[in-house]
């Protein structure tokens, strides 16, 4: 491809080298690589890539599992254009540059009083990578991190700028919002945010067929409730968060009691887990009845991020999939029974989380509330076998694959599952007609 052009070649560009996502599922070699500082910038990558027939990706943490931010044209770091760009304190709504990462936040919105709604299980990923798929934490009322953006500025297909708010082409707020990096380079994002509060934590093990037994009530009873599964076992661990006031009393872990169940228990023990899972693999039911007995059984009281966000220092690759809550615990008896009858041996725990339905196009929770069923396998683990059977027990509860994490369908199996799928790529047609935003994962779930 002839990168010619009447242009001259902007100077923040690179020359690209391997990139590969954190779960190792992802690698690309872009021919070229920016770092721009500025909106400026970016409008002149974008428009010398369009001119040039290359593509532009822009990549956030790489902390997806799928190959959605992979490309063998641009890599675009938005890392320098972070941070606060404006504060409006009496709407509670904060614009970021893109690339913030969402771990910087409780600094940033401290001296404003204000926190996120809702967050998920880490906080290394930028808030544009996050909306972008589909990101979500746990709670029944509420929805995940794209449904608390009220704005956002994109450098679209041509290089121009667009403005899309709650009264400024409103109609594209709920394409944007969650738009797998399709429609433009988002440069600024504004969230509407909510007083800062503490969460209450509730951690304890119990058992699979209770918690089941009685889903419905127990994930609507508390503003946040998961449950990890153990498969072999018949043991949980639950999380049951409570939303306090801002100015309730602490009661945060113990550093050492945190080091030990966070750092040591789940991440350092799964590690071995795994590495003894791989050489004995009958060994595995015995160490998950053992893991159910060392971690989850807890109550503290801490600053809300401090709650949500847990290390994750064990790497791995996940699926995960969103059906209608009330199917969550059918799904996952279903999962139970395949996995002994498989005879598979599967160290990690199965994760089980909700959310409010939203109207965001491509949302996983867009129209439904939502239950999701995450299963993950080591790094050097192939999860193939194993995530396909699990893919098909989902697709039988009429499931929507996260965005971000591996799954095997395409347009054509995902298309009947939004009812504003076509309307998304009537969107894209507007945004991007060149294509300079596609890569080869896009075009496998939304079409050329
Ligand atoms: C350890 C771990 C834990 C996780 N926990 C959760 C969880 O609790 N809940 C959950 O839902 N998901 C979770 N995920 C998935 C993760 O949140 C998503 O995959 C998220 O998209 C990653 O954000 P990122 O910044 O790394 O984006 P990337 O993976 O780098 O990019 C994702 C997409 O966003 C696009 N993008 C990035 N920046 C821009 C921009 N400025 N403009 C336009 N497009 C852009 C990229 O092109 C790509 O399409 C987890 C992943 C890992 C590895």
């Amino acid at each position: 491809m002839s990168t010619e052009t009447t242009q001259s070649r902007p100077g923040v560009l690179a020359p690209g080298g391997i990139w590969r996502n954190w779960g190792r599922s992802a690698s690309s070699n872009p021919t070229w690589v920016a770092r721009p500082t500025t909106v400026g910038e970016v409008v002149d990558i974008v428009k010398w890539a369009g001119a040039t027939g290359l593509t532009v990706k822009t990549v956030g943490a790489g902390h997806s599992f799928t190959p959605i931010a992979a490309t063998d044209g641009v890599l675009l770091d938005l890392g320098w254009i972070e941070g606060v760009v404006a504060v409006d304190e009496a709407l509670g709504q904060v614009t970021l540059g893109a690339g913030t990462n969402l771990h910087q936040l409780p600094d940033i919105l401290r001296p404003y009083g204000l926190a996120l709604a809702n967050m998920g299980d880490i906080d290394r990923q930028t808030i544009a990578g996050a909306i972008s798929t589909g990101t979500h934490g746990t709670g029944a009322g509420f929805g995940g991190l794209a449904t608390q953006v009220v704005g956002m500025t994109l450098v679209i297909g041509d290089g121009s700028i667009l403005r899309v708010t709650e009264t400024k082409n409103a109609e594209l707020l709920p394409a944007v919002r969650l738009g797998l990096g399709a429609l433009g380079v988002i440069v600024d994002v504004t969230l509407q945010c909510v007083p800062a509060y503490l969460l209450s934590a509730v951690e304890r093990p119990e058992n699979l067929d209770a918690v089941l037994a009685e889903f419905e009530q127990r994930s609507t009873a508390v503003d946040h409730f998961e449950f990890y599964w153990w498969p072999h076992t018949d043991a949980v661990s639950t999380k049951s968060n409570t939303r306090l006031a801002g100015d309730a009393e602490r009661a945060p872990l113990h550093p050492v009691g945190e080091w030990w169940e966070d750092r040591l228990l789940s991440n350092g023990a799964l590690s071995l887990m795994c590495a003894v899972g791989r050489i004995a693999p009958s060994a595995t039911p015995a160490i998950n009845r053992l893991a159910t007995k060392l971690v989850g059984n807890r109550d503290f009281t801490d600053y809300s991020h401090r709650v949500f966000v847990s290390p994750r220092t064990v790497r791995f690759r996940e699926m995960e999939y969103a059906i209608p809550r009330a199917s969550v615990p059918a799904a996952l008896r279903d999962i139970r029974t395949l996995i002994e009858n498989r005879g598979w041996r599967i160290s990690f725990p199965i994760e089980v989380r909700v959310a409010a339905a939203d109207a965001n196009w491509l949302s996983t929770a867009h129209g439904r509330d939502a239950g999701y069923i995450a299963v993950h396998r080591h790094y050097r683990d192939d999860p193939e076998e194993y995530f396909r059977a699990v893919e098909q027990i989902m697709r039988g509860y009429g499931g929507r694959p996260h965005w971000g994490k591996l799954h095997y369908q395409d347009a054509g199996s995902l298309a009947p599952l939004y009812p504003h799928f076509a309307d998304f790529v009537a969107v894209r047609d507007r945004l991007d007609p060149g294509r300079v935003f596609a890569n080869p994962y896009l075009t496998r779930v939304l079409g050329a």
